[in-house]
């Protein structure tokens, strides 16, 4: 047994056995907690038991344990609260999320290591990734992870030397209690998620939480291309650095068109980094490059960063090339405002699109549409998708599935209709995969498959 026991003593409740339940649970455990869990689901529970955990449901009598580590998945308030969350509450113990816990742990370690919270309703995953990137190029220690790869408590230790770069969604940021950010990064705000958090205000205040206990010396790295990002402002303490993909910040980090800089002059042209394409991207690495700064990286370095970050895969992920056509993965468009991400950024695209459409379907794609040479169709909502296609005189065809529509849009491609084939499906993907994933997955291997030589990640 180790001797580092920071929770030796404390019971805690974990509810929620998914991707981070379980490792969370052995940590704590290893760390001396006296922990319980449970999950609805009878997989999640048997999990547990194999683990050697005590099962225990906390809302079958009163919360007797000190604090209630709960899944971001689940409500704790709306759109209803989970039971668990209701005995923690009326017993007045703490619901928390496993970042808390990781901060707690490394600093009764004694370790100063810097934590990095970034959240914003969209790009949080590509500057996270993009920060740790960043990081590690210029010799740092960096252990990236939270809602973007490994969970919190799954990641290593690091001594004072070392960075923590996580992604915070708002669900876990309701749930920090100690953990004040030594860089926190809030790039954008618009819809979404409302009916957890009841209202844009109720979700703005979650957000905001990235700034909160922040002491001077820390860094609030703050998008200015929304009203509610903007108006979060007011909830700073530490030091204000503003960051926009579209117009000039002063005191902070801009794209002024494709040039990146700040006060100091040029840090960078975004024409050199092909995995960030379009102000989207700006914005993303406007923030990313305020947060390195922050963390004292010289700004040649951000530069080179910048230019060799590998981009994500799903996420206008450069899958191949053949014949003069590039081929781009950006299956994580699962609504039409992603997809309009990706048509903004490319001149003449044939475009593969389709699947369980969200409410509007694609009318609000139509400034794009004189931009798609040709759009073929799979999943689910294809008719409604060509039947709106039709109204705006748009070449299509319904091709029905990916491994259909692949060959269609290379060969239109091919025959000189665009240089290149995107697959953006502003859908979701259950009807025909397991998930955003293995649709990108299976798209890669297709085009792969063609003979496609490797151009390099993302587009
Ligand atoms: P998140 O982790 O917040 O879901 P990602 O980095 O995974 O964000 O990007 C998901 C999609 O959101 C991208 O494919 C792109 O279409 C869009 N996106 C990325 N960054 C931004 C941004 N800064 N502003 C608006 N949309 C963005």
């Amino acid at each position: 047994m180790s001797d580092f026991r920071p929770f030796a003593g404390e019971r805690i409740a974990v509810v929620g056995l998914g991707k981070a339940g379980l490792p969370a649970a052995a940590r704590l455990a290893a760390w001396g907690a006296e922990v319980t869990c449970w999950d609805d689901r009878a997989e999640g529970r048997q999990a547990a038991e194999a683990a050697g955990f005590t099962l225990r449901d906390p809302s079958a009598g009163p919360f007797t344990q000190d604090a209630l580590l709960l899944s971001p998945g689940i409500p704790h308030t709306l759109p209803k609260p989970h039971p668990a969350a209701e005995h923690a509450r009326a017993a007045g113990r703490p619901i928390l999320c496993d970042v808390e816990y990781l901060f707690r742990a490394v600093r009764a370690a004694g370790s100063a290591a810097r934590f990095v919270g970034i959240t914003g309703t969209n790009g949080k995953s590509t500057t996270t990734a993009l920060l740790h990137h960043l990081l590690v190029g210029a010799g740092r220690v960096s252990e990236v992870g939270g809602n973007l790869g490994p969970a919190a408590l799954g990641l290593n230790m690091l001594g004072s030397e070392g960075t923590y770069t996580l992604e915070m969604s708002s669900y876990s940021l309701e749930r920090i209690a100690t953990v004040g950010f030594n860089v926190g990064v809030m790039l954008n705000l618009s819809p979404d998620h409302l009916d957890r958090h009841g209202s844009m205000a109720g979700y703005a205040a979650a957000k905001a939480n990235v700034f909160a206990r922040q002491g001077r010396d820390d860094v609030a790295v703050l998008g200015q291309d929304d009203d509610w990002s903007r108006g979060m402002a007011r909830a700073v303490t530490a030091r204000l650095v503003p960051v926009s993909g579209l117009r000039a910040v002063p005191g902070g980090v801009w794209a002024a068109g494709p040039l990146l800089r700040d006060e100091a002059g040029t840090i960078a042209d975004l024409r050199d980094a092909p995995a960030l394409p379009g102000t989207h991207n700006a914005q993303n690495a406007a923030a990313a490059t305020a947060a390195a700064l922050a963390l004292g990286l010289d700004r040649g370095g951000i530069a080179a960063g910048l230019a060799s970050f590998p981009g994500l895969p799903h996420r206008q992920e450069r899958v191949g090339g053949l014949r003069g056509v590039v081929f781009v993965n950006d299956s994580k468009a699962t609504n039409a405002d992603s997809a309009a991400r990706a048509l903004a950024s490319y001149g003449r695209v044939v475009w593969i699109a389709g699947g369980i459409a969200k409410e509007g379907g694609i009318e609000s794609l139509a400034p794009f549409f004189p931009r798609i040479a040709r759009a073929i169709l799979i999943g689910r909502d294809a008719p409604a998708f060509a039947a709106t296609l039709a109204a705006h005189g748009v070449a299509h065809e319904v091709a029905g599935t990916l491994d259909a529509a692949l060959p269609a849009a290379a060969a239109a491609a091919f025959a000189g209709a665009a240089p290149v084939v995107l697959l953006s499906p502003a859908c979701a993907s259950f009807d025909q995969f397991s998930g955003f994933d293995a649709r990108g997955d299976r798209f890669r291997a297709l085009v792969q498959a063609m003979g496609a030589t490797d151009i390099g990640r993302a587009a």
